[in-house]
């Protein structure tokens, strides 16, 4: 290499540092927090066990809708939404999003709104909507505090944006190990029973936000298992909610933030009592508390994030004489989604062949974590396949009930194998039939094309 060869690589690599001056200003990030107690004021219906037949009856613990806002030093945002509930549909969220894009201009890629898929939480308008025996002044009270809990929402996002300081964020990993795969095998097809053998993901993925002098502002963890310790008739975070209670009476100033990751075919087992549900919250805190103890990375960079929807198609629709031999099953649910989609034949001369708006998120911290959030109940199958096919030389964070729980998301083995979360889980979530067999390459290609 020639002498002017090297001044001009020289004068190069000064041009690349006067162009990029912030090698020390890109670790350092703006973060705001805000949350917002949604316990409704008045005994309504409890989501998530069609089997319930009386409203609730007290409370366990407060619910919660919470936010963290953060934005790079360039500017990029991102808005991420955790709450005790146990599926917000897409009407609500796309409600959400728009209220907030008109308010702050947070574009909906840089919305990621969660659920804990907690049992013990109140039904929302169009949630699961075959799934409740419940009378017209039920759906009342549904209705009035569906319209409630979006206004929280929205403010509890909005103040998290007007509340922004100087921030740093790292990362770690953890375990927990009392997910238990619920799909278990026998001579009539799959059970929904304990399965200790079937595939679980024990992982703790942790987010760390602290303010400039290191005192920690938020502390987000992940696990990919349902939110079923309890089945009471009081208001509770579950085992969800028990870790992000125990997380930050240690840690006095923080807001502990949970997301479920694809435990769609995951419960902790054993469960039914407050103590076991205590253990498992106990366990998960431990975890995150075990991830801050040893050396977190640091998170450079910028924020990117990708939005899109896409059709799932369904599998064979049925017939309308199918339907109309469904409004005298013995099911409720059933005999509920027959009549429904049956208005639905005779408005519109067909049922949709499919479900069309899929959501798929995906979110790059800096150069470090490749972030994913896909809609629904999604089997654990996702979660593996997508860290070995994008995980070589990153993390990959899979939230799953993102932003639209509209059904169970199977993978194809889990499809081929039937059982609840291939077919019968549809009936509950109002939908004419299974999905079709594409459902895991067209989720999987897609996750692909964004985090590219
Ligand atoms: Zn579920």
């Amino acid at each position: 290499m020639g002498t002017m060869r090297v001044i001009s690589v020289l004068r190069g690599l000064l041009i690349i540092a006067v162009l990029n001056p912030a090698h020390a200003s890109d670790s350092t990030y703006n973060a705001g927090v805000a949350s917002k107690v949604i316990t409704p004021h008045t005994s309504m219906w409890m989501s998530g066990y069609a089997a319930r037949n009386k409203p609730s009856e007290g409370k366990l613990q407060e619910l919660f809708v919470k936010a963290l806002a953060i934005e790079d030093s360039h500017g990029g945002k991102l808005v991420l939404v955790t709450s005790d509930l146990v599926g917000i549909p897409r009407e609500f969220s796309s409600s959400v999003a728009a209220d907030v894009q008109l308010r702050t201009g947070l574009p909906r890629e840089r919305l990621l709104l969660t659920v804990s898929h907690t049992h013990c939480g109140p039904v929302l308008r169009g949630s699961l909507a075959d799934a409740y025996d419940m009378s017209p002044e039920e759906w009342r009270k549904v209705d009035l505090y569906t319209d409630q809990l979006k206004g929280w929402m929205v403010e509890t996002i909005v103040s998290a944006l007007s509340d922004m300081k100087a921030a740093r964020l790292s990362y770690g990993k953890g375990v927990a190990r009392f997910a238990v795969n619920r799909r278990q095998p026998s001579p009539q097809g799959i059970a929904l029973a304990s399965n200790p053998k079937g595939p679980v993901d024990h992982d703790v993925p942790a987010l760390k936000v602290e303010s400039a002098d290191g005192r920690p502002i938020a502390l987000v963890f992940g696990y990919a298992c349902h939110n079923t310790t309890l089945d009471f008739y009081k208001w509770c975070g579950d085992y969800a909610g028990f870790a992000q209670e125990y997380l930050q009476e240690k840690h006095p100033g923080t807001l502990a933030m949970f997301w479920s990751g694809c435990g769609a075919d995951a419960n902790p087992i054993p469960r039914r009592s407050v103590e076991l549900c205590q253990k498992y919250g106990r366990e998960l805190a431990n975890a995150v508390d075990g991830v801050l103890a040893a050396t977190m990375k640091p998170i450079r960079g910028e924020i990117q994030a990708s939005y899109a929807e896409i059709p799932l198609p369904f599998d064979t629709l049925p017939s309308k004489k199918k339907l109309s031999m469904d409004l005298r099953d013995k099911n409720g649910a059933v005999r509920r989604r027959a009549a429904r989609l049956l208005k639905q034949v005779e408005k519109a001369g067909r049922l949709d062949d499919a479900y069309l708006y899929y959501p798929i998120q995906t979110i790059r911290l800096g150069n470090q974590v490749l972030w994913i959030a896909l809609g629904g109940e999604v089997v654990v199958d996702y979660s593996i396949r997508l860290k070995k096919e994008l995980g070589s030389s990153r993390p990959v964070w899979i939230t799953a009930y993102a932003n639209d729980v509209m059904a169970y998301v199977p993978s194809l083995r889990v499809w081929r194998e039937g059982g609840y979360e291939a077919d019968s889980s549809m009936i509950y979530y109002g939908l004419p039939t299974r999905w079709a067999p594409s459902i895991e390459e067209k989720i999987v290609s897609k996750v692909h094309e964004l985090s590219k």
